[in-house]
């Protein structure tokens, strides 16, 4: 299959030469001539399958008629986070080279009066996160009620960080008669009572099993005897041993991410942070820095990192078992993009057990165990150092916390609320405990062996 058989025209197709795309991949194919035909579309895809073009391209064919009126844009793609809606609107600028359709961008920790500005010009294309439109809708500075396209972009994500009501809504403001996109990477119930409601007899394009992890990750298990401070010297042995060109280290709680990331960089790494409390213009300098091979470790929440686009990622490095299962497979979706090798390596204490049992449920069998550790003391010296590295942070942390203005919709929503429908955990194979000392786990790693790499 083509580019040229999709349907696409001259000025599209030659903005998709521009941009070194030789064939459209499986999800562009698929949804592309359906997108083009008016039909609502349910795309199933993960990140890193090249969804974005699969929608931006046929929304620049059928935006490139007709004109937008002030305050009324003409479509919507609806993002859960600042980073992704930035991305989705790199994607229009790179394809939309050759048409004259006027985007706005409408994030939170960005000015309202430069995207007032904006609304007020005309757009053709609103990318948006849903609680940053909400507020500029209850400001009254944008109407919804030409919109002809939709799309809803992650939804999965969407439905992990609470945004769910709010897109609803936002739906319940848009005319009925349009054409509706919907993309996740894995089907939850909401997300099917979303598309029963509120889609038109749609196709389902689907490009890879439900939560299934790249076959081109390699996938290893790290068994730490201890607690937080054992995990970050057994993750610093794991960072030594493995060939690591640049990589995602995803920790479940923001206090820790800031933690982590200053503790690497007291023991030399060259780390940075990005969580939801960063200002947005500093979370883009990092993601630009960490592109540009600047910063070799990017810590990160997992809302913070959600679907960013960085190819050839080398590792991931969960440092805790994620707390959704689903989570899992987008983080490692992270690495082994489009066909490149990818490393994703898991640490788990006694406290992930209850979350590794989900995750391996998901994956269908167990994560390879990488070796036999405990608690990875490779330099015991600095755990002193660590341990007032991780006070300060905490401190400075809960500081930054308090002193913060009430927060909008949008930062309200921010991290992840627990799951309505959990799945249930297995059964711990050991008892799990959340105050995990370290003083009760001999039996972690026992009869396992140690690979080469981690004893070089
Ligand atoms: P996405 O899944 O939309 O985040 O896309 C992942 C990456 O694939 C991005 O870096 C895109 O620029 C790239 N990409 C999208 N479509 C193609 C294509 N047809 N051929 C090669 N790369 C592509």
């Amino acid at each position: 299959m083509q580019f040229d058989e999709l349907g696409l025209s001259d000025p599209l197709l030659k903005a998709i030469g521009d941009a070194g795309y030789e064939s459209p991949t499986a999800i562009q194919a698929e949804a592309i001539p359906h997108l083009l035909m008016g039909r609502d579309i349910i795309g199933i895809a993960q990140t890193g399958t090249g969804k974005t073009a699969s929608f931006t391209l046929p929304m620049i064919e059928i935006l490139s008629t007709g004109r937008a009126r002030a305050r009324m844009p003409r479509s919507l793609i609806l993002e859960p986070t600042r980073e992704l809606a930035a991305q989705v609107a790199e994607n229009f600028e790179i394809y939309g080279k050759n048409h004259k359709l006027n985007m706005a961008l409408l994030i939170g920790g960005v000015s309202f009066s430069d995207q007032e500005d904006k609304l007020d010009r005309g757009v053709d294309v609103l990318i948006a996160t849903p609680g940053r439109l909400l507020d500029h809708f209850e400001r009254g500075k944008v109407l919804l009620a030409d919109i002809k396209v939709l799309v809803v972009d992650e939804a999965d994500r969407m439905l992990d960080m609470g945004f769910i009501p709010d897109v609803e809504r936002i739906i319940k403001l848009l005319p009925h008669i349009r054409q509706t996109a919907m993309f996740s990477a894995t089907m939850p119930t909401e997300i099917q009572r979303l598309t029963d409601s509120y889609m038109m007899s749609p196709r389902t394009v689907q490009v890879a099993p439900q939560a299934s992890a790249a076959e081109t990750v390699t996938q290893g298990l790290l068994r730490v005897r201890g607690g937080f401070t054992e995990k970050r010297a057994a993750l610093r042995k794991l960072i030594r041993a493995s060939k690591v060109k640049n990589a995602i280290v995803f920790c479940n709680r923001k206090r820790d991410v800031a933690v982590l990331e200053k503790s690497l960089r007291s023991h030399g790494f060259n780390a940075a942070a990005l969580h939801g409390d960063m200002h947005q213009s500093e979370r883009m300098k990092t993601l630009e820095k960490f592109r540009e091979g600047e910063i070799q470790l990017l810590v990160a929440s997992d809302v913070a990192a959600r679907g960013l686009d960085i190819p050839n990622m080398s590792h991931v490095f969960n440092f805790d078992v994620p707390m959704h299962a689903d989570d899992y497979i987008h983080r490692i979706g992270r690495t082994g993009r489009a066909g490149k090798e990818g490393h994703a390596y898991t640490l788990a204490t006694r406290a992930d057990e209850k979350f590794l049992g989900s995750v391996e449920r998901l994956l269908g069998h167990p994560i390879p165990p990488l070796d036999g550790s405990d608690s990875g003391r490779d330099d015991a010296d600095n755990n002193s150092a660590d341990t007032a590295d991780q006070s300060e942070a905490r401190k400075n942390s809960d500081r930054s916390a308090e002193s913060r203005r009430k927060p909008s919709r949008e930062e309200q929503a921010r991290e992840p609320r627990p799951r309505r429908k959990l799945e249930k955990p297995s059964e711990p194979r050991r008892r799990a405990s959340d105050d995990d000392d370290g003083n009760d786990s001999s039996a972690f790693g026992k009869d396992q062996h140690t690979p080469a790499f981690l004893l070089r």
